[in-house]
């Protein structure tokens, strides 16, 4: 019989990460079902336990809060005292929208995947200060705090650990305009944790300054996609730094879940199966990439 693997997947109360959940747990890991809230949590595992997966547990975890990611912590050291995956899965839009206006909008998926909504709802979503350091403090100080607080158990894996970053297709820097940027993102020979957050804090700077197009940042979801380029070059940092593991990032295609106001094209299970393949891959696997679902594509 192999050994049971511990996995631990943020945001898993819903959508891809709640799918991730049940596809993890049905290969037969032990799977960590975490939320920020209590309630939402505990029903969605109750239902998984209801489906027959008994091997799933709820812990709660708000990645935007240290406490909560120490009790986590705690939490795996006394249960487990070893995690073998980790699917930093929990993400946050970076905008605010208005729901009447853009369902009123009837926009076809389409043109949404083509880039080519962006002057179309420019009305009716709004980047906030607030809401782009929410989506930043989310998808990339979640992500490095929450991998930070778990590494020394993912350490003692003796399967060999396994991180997934759930990132996005506007993470990709061809799509960054500003130069400057998208080659400090992009040269993995001088990147530095240091250099990612001078990055972010320029960025949320431009930002309060009416900046952002000004100075070279992505005009549609702003935030939401400089902290998914930032969580790429995360990833690279991390993994040049403990090569023992596999740990990569991942487009989980275009889904069909609330960040994206139900817009997407593709069912959570099609959602799922890129940071299933990459929480699952086999020793020598790859690591320091960026996968468009389960292919591996360009930075
Ligand atoms: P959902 O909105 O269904 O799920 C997002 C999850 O993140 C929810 O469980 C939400 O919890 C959780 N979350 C948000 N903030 C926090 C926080 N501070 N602490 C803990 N959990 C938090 O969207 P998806 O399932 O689509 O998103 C999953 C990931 O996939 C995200 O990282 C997203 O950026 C990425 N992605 C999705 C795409 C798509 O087309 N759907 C495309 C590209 C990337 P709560 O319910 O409490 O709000």
């Amino acid at each position: 019989n192999a050994p049971t693997r511990y996995a631990v997947v943020t945001g898993a109360n819903k959508g891809i990460g709640l799918e991730t959940v049940r596809q993890l747990a049905k290969a037969g890991a032990t799977v960590v079902l975490t939320a920020r809230n209590q309630e939402r949590g505990t029903e969605a595992t109750r239902l998984l336990h209801q489906s027959g997966l008994s091997n799933v547990v709820f812990h709660q975890l708000d990645v935007r809060d240290a406490e909560s990611i120490q009790s986590l912590a705690d939490f795996i050291t006394a249960h487990f005292e070893r995690l073998d995956i980790l699917v930093n899965n929990a993400g946050a839009s970076g905008v605010e929208v208005d729901e009447d206006g853009l369902r009123a909008k009837n926009i076809e998926p389409a043109t949404w995947l083509a880039g080519k909504a962006v002057n179309l709802i420019q009305d009716v979503m709004k980047t906030t200060y607030e809401t782009a350091k929410e989506c930043i403090d989310t998808n990339y100080y979640g992500v490095k705090n929450v991998t930070e607080a778990l590494l020394p158990l993912l350490q003692r894996s003796t399967l060999g650990a396994r991180i997934v970053n759930v990132s996005s297709l506007r993470s990709e820097l061809r799509r960054i305009p500003n130069e400057q940027i998208r080659q400090e993102l992009g040269d993995i020979d001088t990147l530095t944790e240091d250099k990612i957050d001078r990055i972010l804090q320029k960025f949320l700077h431009d930002l309060q300054h009416d900046a952002i197009e000004a100075n070279g940042w992505q005009k549609m979801l702003p935030a939401y996609s400089i902290s998914k380029a930032t969580l790429n070059a995360y990833t690279r940092v991390l993994a040049k730094k403990y090569p023992n593991m596999c740990i990569n990032c991942v487009h989980p295609g275009y889904v069909n879940t609330d960040i994206n106001w139900h817009t997407g094209t593709m069912t959570v299970e099609e959602g799922a199966e890129g940071s299933v393949m990459l929480a699952l891959l086999p020793e020598g696997g790859p690591t320091g990439c960026y996968f468009d679902r389960t292919q591996v594509a360009e930075f």
